[in-house]
């Protein structure tokens, strides 16, 4: 993507994709994509407006909300499932400064940071991105002495409008912060998407999971405290049967086929009915596959 950030900058605009520069542009955008912008101007895939594609027959197709809709429907998360996309028309945005805020949370803290951060993205204006990690805080001196080597929560906000009128959801936003740990400076686009590049070097070996969480255990009676403290604690052991269904074709990793139909859940039908007619024999299955229907049935 770094590339499409450089050459959108010149002209004053950006692409929203994701948060490291090296990852390829296509895969992103056909299985999604999010990032720090994300909130404000939609997934990579919501900004694309067209695509050119080579199909498994070998004809080149356009597909846009006037031309084969329903292969642009699918192409918007569907993967490389359907061709191999040859140009991507894309809508692009006025921006090239952003201010962005990171601050970290002791442990102690993390539990009133979540519910904050949960009431107050729920109102927050889109001009604000706000992610949190957990993590063990680095034995450096860029952190507080009583933090070093220890669980806390990482706040990185971005701020992409009106720098001023972003200071109170910034302050806001950190007030649980350990306030030494907190900084805040105004970055060019070009270092928000790159800051993160060296933390993922390639030639490193990456495996992830992901799943979308039903929020979250609350309840009324004191009476009630040891039982469902000690259910929320097991949740770190049984991840799975507490998840919401779903999960993001892009965080999927290679072993993980059958979770694929979660990933479309009630839209996977019209996908593997798109499928069906673009790709019939499934020529396109290296991917987070969505079989066409006569081989699904086969397997059946
Ligand atoms: C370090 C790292 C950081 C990441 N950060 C983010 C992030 O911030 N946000 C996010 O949303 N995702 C992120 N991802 C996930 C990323 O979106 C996927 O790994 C994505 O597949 C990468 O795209 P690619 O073109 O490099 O993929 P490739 O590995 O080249 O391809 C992946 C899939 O896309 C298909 N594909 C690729 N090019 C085309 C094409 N031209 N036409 C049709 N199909 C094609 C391939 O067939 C394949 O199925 C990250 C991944 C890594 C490893």
């Amino acid at each position: 993507m770094g590339s499409v950030d450089a050459a959108t900058q010149k002209a004053g605009l950006v692409f929203p994709s994701g948060v490291v520069s090296h990852t390829g542009a296509s895969g992103l955008i056909l299985g999604g994509g999010t990032g720090w912008l994300t909130r404000r101007f939609g997934l990579s895939c919501d900004n694309v407006e067209g695509f050119t594609l080579v199909t498994a027959e070998g004809s080149v197709v356009r597909a846009n909300a006037k031309e084969n809709a329903d292969l642009f429907w699918a192409l918007r998360g569907g993967g490389g499932n359907f061709g191999v996309v040859t140009e991507f028309e894309v809508k692009l945005h006025p921006l090239t400064s952003v201010v962005l805020a990171e601050g970290l949370t002791p442990k102690a803290d993390i539990r009133r940071l979540l519910e904050f951060w949960r009431d107050f993205m729920a109102e927050a204006p889109i001009d604000l991105k706000w992610n949190i990690d957990l993590r063990l805080a680095a034995d450096t001196q860029k952190v507080p002495d009583e933090l070093r080597g220890r669980p806390v929560a990482g706040s990185s906000l971005v701020w992409t409008g009106d720098p001023e009128a972003g200071r109170p959801y910034l302050e806001r936003a950190l007030s649980l912060c350990s306030l030494d740990s907190v900084r805040s400076k105004t970055v060019s686009f070009l270092n928000l998407q790159t800051m993160a590049d060296s933390d993922f070097p390639h030639g490193r070996r990456y495996y992830t999971k992901s799943g979308f969480f039903a929020y979250l255990a609350n309840w009324a009676e004191a009476s009630d405290d040891a039982a469902n403290v000690a259910w929320v604690r097991g949740l770190f052991n049984k991840l799975r049967p507490a998840m919401k269904p779903g999960v993001y074709v892009n965080f999927m990793s290679g072993d993980e086929q059958d979770r694929v139909p979660e990933a479309y859940h009630e839209r996977w039908d019209r996908m593997v009915a798109v499928k069906s007619h673009y790709d019939p024999n499934n020529f396109f299955r290296l991917n987070q596959n969505v079989p066409p229907r006569k081989l699904a049935a086969k397997k059946s």
